[in-house]
């Protein structure tokens, strides 16, 4: 067991002045053990990413030249596809252990990865079905990340029912074949590692799989991730089969509760925005992504004032920051309704208080994982901020994490330490240097293939 102190602690609960915490075989075992090794002046739990398409950050900046005057959704998902056909599972381990490194050191603790790349380019799985999934563990251990794996069902190209297209082959399961993944992988788990449920979304996921799949004694206490109302097509496409919106679908038809995460839920009417507040699911929101994707804004402020939980992923990793995520969903209500200081609660008036305390309890709870908190019993997850920092002068508790989400443009978090190791230290993670000569080396044979 090893004792720590910090002047001060940041946690969903508030800030503990003279803290001590000590830590044993990764974990918290006491707030109030002997002073030990400082920390620093400002210390917050490590941030959950909730929602993360690893592959992706390869592909971050080369969707951003028009190819049609009317670009959308559906023109990146086309240039998406013919990335995502060229990606092996030396491939997916090089990026995501590239990808993890930037998370960890931006502040990041713990990764949402909801994965759907499973087979080979042409359909056929590989040797081992979990190839792909394999590789994304590899990664998260390599880079010391903690990791809920969300494997992804995938199963139809619309909500008519139709096939997969030749470019979502590698995309699919059937539910014996998804379930029998699941039980593989769900022998992995560990105090850095959750496995979870993925439902691709309403359009790819048929209602009598999803219902197959919640029923199996595997899946009973596992997390469940969806993708849900992210764009208007869908919100369309749902009425006119099923006579509903999405969120109003989803929770009509299957127990949405706290185990569920619901991915964007961008487009919801008043009362869909209530009904998902009370139902205790995460709403997990991408800022970024869904600023870069043109999908729309969430209803924050009523979702709040309706006391409902969220958490914030990288999605498309686009950005790798959870400083720029809490920024921009602050920034689009503010742009939206010519308002400042959205983001508050009743008991709360601090914007970057609210939604950062917001973002570790929803995002904890979306990871299934004992993080987002520094009590007794959670994932020794520690960030500890720059205090020689000169954005910091000045500041104390009552303006530090505004300061931090608000007035930064250089990285703030000076030393991580991920499930009881340190893994980055003075800015610099463990292992960047060979992490990222692999990942230049695969870049580079993309040109080629
Ligand atoms: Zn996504």
């Amino acid at each position: 067991m090893k004792n720590y102190s910090a002047e001060s602690l940041w946690g969903p609960q508030g800030w503990t002045r003279d803290a001590r915490i000590a830590i044993d075989a990764g974990r918290v075992v006491t707030a109030t053990g002997g002073e030990g090794e400082r920390l620093g002046r400002w210390v917050l739990p490590g941030m959950p990413n909730l929602h993360s398409h690893a592959f992706q950050r390869a592909m971050a900046g080369l969707a951003e030249r028009q190819t049609n005057p009317s670009d959308s959704f559906w023109t990146w998902r086309e240039i998406m596809y013919a990335f995502a056909g060229r990606i092996g599972p030396d491939d997916l381990r090089a990026i995501a252990a590239q990808l993890y490194v930037e998370m960890l050191k931006a502040g990041y603790t713990h990764v949402c990865e909801f994965h759907y790349l499973h087979h080979q380019p042409d359909g056929k799985p590989y040797a081992d079905p979990a190839a792909m999934s394999l590789a994304l563990i590899e990664a998260a251990r390599e880079a010391g990340i903690g990791l809920t794996l969300l494997p992804t069902l995938y199963m139809t190209g619309g909500f008519d029912g139709r096939a997969l297209s030749e470019r979502q082959r590698r995309f699919g399961f059937d539910v014996d074949g998804y379930l029998s993944l699941l039980r593989q992988l769900v022998k992995m788990e560990n105090a850095a590692l959750r496995i979870g449920v993925a439902l691709h979304s309403l359009r790819a996921v048929p209602e009598k799989a999803m219902r197959a799949v919640l029923a199996d004694e595997t899946t009973r206490a596992m997390p469940i991730h969806i993708h849900i109302a992210e764009q208007i097509g869908e919100v369309q496409d749902c009425l006119a089969l099923r006579n509903a919106r999405p969120v109003e679908w989803l929770l009509d038809n299957l127990p949405v509760d706290a185990r569920w995460c619901l991915v964007h839920a961008t487009h919801m009417s008043a009362q869909e925005t209530q009904r998902l507040a009370q139902s205790g699911a995460v709403a997990g929101l991408c800022p970024t992504t869904e600023a870069n994707l043109g999908d729309g804004l969430f209803a924050l402020k009523a979702y709040l004032d309706d006391s409902g939980a969220l958490g914030i992923g990288s999605d498309s990793h686009i950005s790798v920051s959870p400083v720029e995520e809490l920024r921009w969903l602050e920034y689009g209500q503010r742009l939206a309704t010519r308002h400042r200081n959205i983001a508050v609660s009743a008991t709360n008036h601090s914007v970057g208080e609210t939604l950062h305390a917001a973002a570790l309890r929803g995002g904890a709870q979306a990871s299934g994982a004992a993080i987002g908190t520094t009590a007794a019993g959670a994932r020794a997850d520690l960030v500890v901020l720059d205090e020689n920092s000169s954005l910091f002068a000045g500041r104390d508790e009552a303006s530090l994490i505004d300061t931090f989400l608000f007035a930064g443009n250089t990285n703030l978090v000076r030393h991580v330490m991920a499930n009881g190791d340190w893994v980055v230290r003075d800015f610099r993670h463990r292992d960047e240097e060979c992490i990222a000569e692999r990942y230049r080396r695969t870049m580079r044979t993309f040109a080629d293939r």
